[in-house]
Formats: structure tokens, C-alpha cells, sequence
């Protein structure tokens, strides 16, 4: 039996530029919403761990992790 790697890879790419792509819009001041309920999306990188970001908005349906490197 084989393992689906490729897939597996490839959703988890696609979760990572799509984390990148919301952390570069928010970086740079760019206003982004949440999908739910349309509030502003917010960047909280007072995380404990140092390597982490948080997005989310005010209600708190988004909740983002971001990894930072
Ligand atoms: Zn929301």
C-alpha cells in the first residue's frame, strides 16, 4: 500500500502561501476580513512561541496560526 504523500504535500503547500500570502497583505498594512463575518482581520505576534503569529478577527470565528520561520 502507498502512502499519498504527493497530496498530502500538496495541501499542506498550499495552506502554507495561502498563511504567507495573508501575512504579507497584513504586514504591509493591507486591510483583509474574515470570510464569516467580516470583521477586520487582526496580527497578533505576541505569541509565547516566538515563531508564531496569530490572525484573527473579532469574533473570533478566525483563527489563524501562522508560522513565522
Ligand atoms: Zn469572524
Amino acid at each position: 500500500m502507498k502512502f499519498d504523500i504527493d497530496a498530502f504535500n500538496k495541501k499542506r503547500a498550499a495552506a502554507f502561501n495561502q498563511h504567507k500570502t495573508i501575512l504579507k497583505k497584513l504586514s504591509k498594512g493591507q486591510a483583509l476580513f474574515c470570510e464569516h463575518c467580516k470583521q477586520p482581520l487582526q496580527l497578533d505576534l505576541n505569541q509565547t512561541d516566538k515563531h508564531q503569529g496569530l490572525v484573527s478577527c473579532g469574533k473570533g470565528c478566525t483563527h489563524i496560526e501562522l508560522e513565522l520561520g
